[in-house]
C-alpha cells in the first residue's frame, strides 16, 4: 500500500499564540528543503492548523519521504494517510475497511480503537457516533479484531474536514524546533566525534549554524580539512546549509609554542580559538558559540580548564554535551551519521603541539602572565588569521 499524503505532527507546546505561524512557516520551509533532495514532486501545505505533504505524482519512493522528513527538526511524527472526498457514509465505511485490511494484512488478531474528529460540523454524525458506528462496521467486516479503548494496537484516526483523513501509523520524527526559529550560533567544528554532535543538538533547538575550523597546515593536511568539510555537510543534512570558516591557525600556534610554557599550550591555544571564533561570530550575526566539550573528558576540559578558556568569552558559550559520557555521544554520532567520518584517522591541530603533561588545573593569573610573552607578535598574527579566513558553503549531499 503506497501512501501519497502525509500528515506532519509537531509539538504544539510553547508555540501557541502569536509565534505559532513563525514556527509553522519555518517548519514548512525546512520540509520543502528536505523534500527537494529526493525524487518526486511534493506539495507542502497548511490547512486548519495542520501541515500536510502531498505527493503530486507517482515518481517517488515512500521510504525516501520518511528519510527526508526524519532530518527535519520540529517534526514529532509523520503519519501516512488516505485523504478522500466525502462521498457518503457507506463509501467511507468501505474505504476504512479496505484500509484496515491492507494496512494490517499481516496481523492475525489485533485490538483497535476509532478516534474521530469532526472539524466540519455539518457532517451527519458527531465524533462519538462516528467512533461507535465505524467500530461496529470494522468488527463486523474484519475477522480477528477486537476493541480496546485503553491500549489499542491500532489507533485509527478519522478526521472529517473539507476532505476526510484516515490514518493510524506514525513514523517517528526527530523532534526539536524548526531550524530558523532561534537565531544563529557559531560552532567550533573539529574533526572529532563530539563537535558535530554538539552542532546537531543546538540546531535541534531551531538554531542556524555557522562553523569555524582551526587548520594548521602543513601540520594538519588537506585531508583533515576535507574531513571537516564533510562533517559540516553531514551536520547540514539536519541543520541546513552551514557556512564553514576555515582559519589558518599555524602561525599563532607556533608563536605560542615558542613563547609559552609547553604544559600551558593547549589552554592558551584554546583561549585564542575562542577569541577568534567570537570575533567571527560577531561579524556573521551569531549570538553564541557552541563547542563539543564535556566535563573531564581531557585535560583541557576539567572545570578549571574550561573556566580559564571561558574567561576570554563575552558571548554565551553553549556546551550541549557538558554532562554526557563519551559512549552516549558516540551513540548519537552513529545515529545521525557523523561517526564514520569522525573516526577517520587524520591529525588534529590540538594534538600536534600537545604537551606530555598538560596542566589540568590552570591558574588564570599564571596563564595571563604566560600570554603576555606573546605581546608584540600576536597582534599581527591574529589580524592575518582573521584576514585570511576561507569560507566554504557546506550543503548536504544526501
Ligand atoms: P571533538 O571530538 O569535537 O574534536 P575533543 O574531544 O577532541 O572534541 P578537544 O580537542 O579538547 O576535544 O576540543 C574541544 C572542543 O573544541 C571541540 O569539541 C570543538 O568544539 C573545539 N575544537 C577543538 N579543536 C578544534 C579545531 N581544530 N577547530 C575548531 N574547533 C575545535
Ligand atoms: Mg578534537
Amino acid at each position: 500500500m503506497k501512501f501519497h499524503a502525509f500528515l506532519i505532527k509537531y509539538a504544539e507546546i510553547g508555540i501557541k499564540g502569536k509565534n505559532r505561524y513563525l514556527f509553522e512557516d519555518a517548519l514548512m520551509k525546512q520540509i520543502r528543503r528536505a523534500l527537494r533532495r529526493i525524487e518526486g514532486s511534493f506539495k507542502v501545505c497548511k490547512e486548519d492548523g495542520r501541515i500536510y505533504v502531498m505527493a503530486e505524482d507517482e515518481d517517488f519512493d515512500e521510504q525516501d519521504v520518511y528519510d527526508a522528513l526524519q532530518h527535519v527538526f520540529g517534526i514529532q511524527g509523520i503519519c501516512p494517510m488516505l485523504q478522500v472526498e466525502d462521498e457518503g457514509w457507506e463509501k467511507l465505511c468501505e474505504t476504512v475497511v479496505n484500509y484496515m485490511k491492507e494496512a494490517y494484512c499481516e496481523e492475525e488478531a489485533y485490538s483497535f480503537k476509532v478516534q474521530a474528529r469532526r472539524a466540519r460540523k455539518n457532517y451527519p454524525y458527531n465524533s462519538n457516533e462516528i467512533c461507535r458506528n465505524m467500530g461496529e462496521v470494522i468488527l463486523d467486516q474484519i475477522s480477528g479484531v477486537h476493541v480496546d479503548v485503553h491500549n489499542p494496537d491500532v489507533m485509527l484516526h478519522i478526521e472529517i474536514r473539507q476532505k476526510i483523513n484516515i490514518y493510524s501509523r506514525t513514523v517517528k520524527g526527530p523532534g526539536g524546533m524548526p531550524v530558523g526559529t532561534n537565531g544563529k550560533a557559531m560552532l567550533l567544528l573539529s574533526g572529532g566525534i563530539d563537535s558535530p554532535v554538539a552542532g546537531y543538538m543546538i540546531a535541534k533547538r531551531g538554531v542556524v549554524l555557522d562553523a569555524v575550523y582551526f587548520h594548521a597546515p602543513p601540520y594538519t593536511s588537506d585531508r583533515a580539512k576535507q574531513k571537516v568539510i564533510d562533517l559540516a555537510r553531514e551536520v547540514a543534512a539536519y541543520a541546513g546549509p552551514v557556512n564553514l570558516h576555515i582559519v589558518n591557525f599555524t602561525d599563532i600556534q607556533l608563536a605560542i609554542y615558542e613563547k609559552c610554557p609547553h604544559d600551558e599550550l593547549t589552554i592558551i591555544m584554546r583561549r585564542y580559538m575562542m577569541k577568534i571564533a567570537q570575533d567571527l561570530a560577531g561579524q556573521t550575526g551569531c549570538l553564541a558559540l557552541v563547542t563539543g566539550e564535556s566535563i573531564g573528558q581531557v585535560a583541557s576540559q576539567t572545570m578549571q580548564s574550561m573556566a580559564v578558556t571561558n574567561e576570554v568569552c563575552t558571548m554565551p558559550v553553549y556546551r550541549p554535551l557538558v554532562g554526557f559520557d563519551k559512549q552516549d555521544i558516540v551513540e548519537i554520532s552513529q545515529q545521525i551519521g557523523t561517526f564514520e567520518t569522525s573516526i577517520l584517522p587524520y591529525e588534529d591541530c590540538c594534538t600536534i603541539f600537545v604537551a606530555k603533561h598538560p596542566v589540568t588545573k590552570p591558574n588564570l593569573k599564571i596563564i595571563k602572565r604566560s600570554e603576555s610573552n606573546l605581546e608584540g607578535v600576536i597582534e599581527s598574527l591574529y589580524e592575518t588569521a582573521m584576514n585570511t579566513v576561507e569560507t566554504v558553503w557546506c550543503e548536504s549531499e544526501r
